[in-house]
């Protein structure tokens, strides 16, 4: 499949099945196994997974398309992609002993069977996720972990979960190993519903181990290994993808206001919004100018990825923390753009809004990216 055909699937099932139910999907906090069935049927859960194992392998650049565009219909679902696609990268990584074990699990992606996810925030831990309090304990060849993972997108929808937790031996706080629980692992369970003020139809509930055994063939990264795979192979994805959706809600926050200002009338003027309002047209046109500007650091990012060079990890952890800010500012010029209408929940403007807000707390938070690009720009060692 070409990056075009996979783009062009990718809103066909977002003008057909994402956007009708949205809405009723956000009030409800419903999780939309119909979007994840239409995707796994379209081919797109495998986009970067290697033919082999019946993957499209295609890049971050369709991904970030794929994702932006499933964003502007249904910023949740988008980001259970997201996390599927980063759980599946980390999986398809996997160290050889692991193999075996994995291969079956990557061909049912592949086949749109399997959904997975990632489970590495910790409650005590809280956004830093490089340092999980939990620790595997040796269990003969394999490890029992037990950890209360704090917010799991997709929790009890995946087939499986990439699951951070410090080394057996680790000395360090950041000694992490990454492992693939399966969902129906005895001892791990959700723990508590998913009430969010956005992206409420992802299912990010809390999720406990308890003494769960992992057999070694399930250890995806050598004891230590959890934390370069989580910085330098999830981390670049996940930021490029997190921006992806922060431009989806842009371009559905421009669209949804452009709309608005045409069909709201003045009737005592004669005049629709935009044509009698210049401020609301001016409003309107700084949405388009952010919104255009996120999608120029968006093709900067990803040709970065494509061609990694010294500034790739700067241009990284950028993106996600302007891109979070771009779409709360964004989202937040249509809601005064769209007055009443969108304050009294008539349009879908003030679900963009709230769902705009996730992205600068989901780590890295926005605070934790600055922090770090500005401690690299001073040579402070970042951890
Ligand atoms: C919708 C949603 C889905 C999620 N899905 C997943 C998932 O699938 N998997 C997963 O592992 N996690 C997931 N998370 C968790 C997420 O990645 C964060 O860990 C979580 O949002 C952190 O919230 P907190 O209140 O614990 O943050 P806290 O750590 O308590 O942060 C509170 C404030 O302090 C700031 N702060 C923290 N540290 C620093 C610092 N060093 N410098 C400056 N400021 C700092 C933060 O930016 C924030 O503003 C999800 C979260 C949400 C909201």
């Amino acid at each position: 499949m070409t990056h075009d055909v996979a783009v062009s699937k990718a809103r066909e099932i977002s003008s057909g099945v994402l956007a009708p139910s949205a809405g009723q999907n956000d009030k409800a906090g419903r999780f939309s196994t119909e979007a994840i069935k239409s995707l796994g049927d379209a081919g797109l859960l495998g986009l970067m997974l290697p033919a082999d194992v019946g993957g499209l392998a295609l890049g971050p650049r369709t991904f970030a398309n794929v994702v932006a565009t499933l964003a502007e219909a249904d910023a949740s679902v988008a980001m259970v992609y997201l996390m599927h696609s980063l759980g599946a990268t980390a999986i398809s990584a996997a160290r050889p002993s692991a193999a075996q074990a994995v291969t079956p699990i990557l061909r049912d992606i592949g086949a749109g069977r399997h959904l997975s996810t990632l489970a590495f925030s910790e409650a005590g831990s809280r956004s830093h996720f490089w340092a999980p309090l939990s620790r595997a304990h040796q269990n003969g060849a394999g490890v029992r972990i037990s950890a209360k993972k704090s917010w799991v997108t997709s929790a009890g929808h995946a087939h499986s979960y990439v699951v951070s937790s410090l080394s057996p031996q680790g000395a360090g706080p950041t000694d992490s190993t990454l492992y693939l629980l399966l969902a129906n692992t005895s001892g791990l369970s959700v723990a508590g519903p998913w009430d969010g003020l956005g992206l409420r139809a992802n299912a990010s509930a809390p999720v406990v181990l308890d003494d769960c055994e992992v057999q070694p063939d399930l250890q995806l990264t050598d004891d230590g290994a959890g934390f370069p795979a989580m910085l330098n192979l999830v981390m670049p994805l996940f930021n490029l993808g997190s921006a992806s959706v922060a431009l989806g809600l842009c371009r559905a926050s421009v669209a949804g206001t452009a709309s608005h200002l045409k069909s709201a009338k003045f009737e005592h003027l004669g005049q629709s919004l935009g044509e009698s309002l210049p401020t609301l047209r001016a409003q309107l046109a700084s949405m388009q100018i952010e919104t255009d500007g996120l999608s120029a650091r968006i093709d900067d990012l990803v040709d970065h990825l494509e061609k990694p060079r010294e500034t790739t990890m700067l241009r990284v952890l950028e993106s996600k923390a302007a891109a979070g800010d771009v779409a709360i500012s964004v989202s937040s010029t249509a809601m005064r753009v769209c007055g009443g209408a969108a304050f009294s929940k008539h349009l879908n403007i003030e679900r963009l809004f709230r769902d705009a807000h996730a992205g600068a707390v989901m780590a890295p938070t926005g605070d934790v990216l600055r922090e770090f690009i500005g401690k690299s720009l001073l040579g402070i060692p970042l951890f």
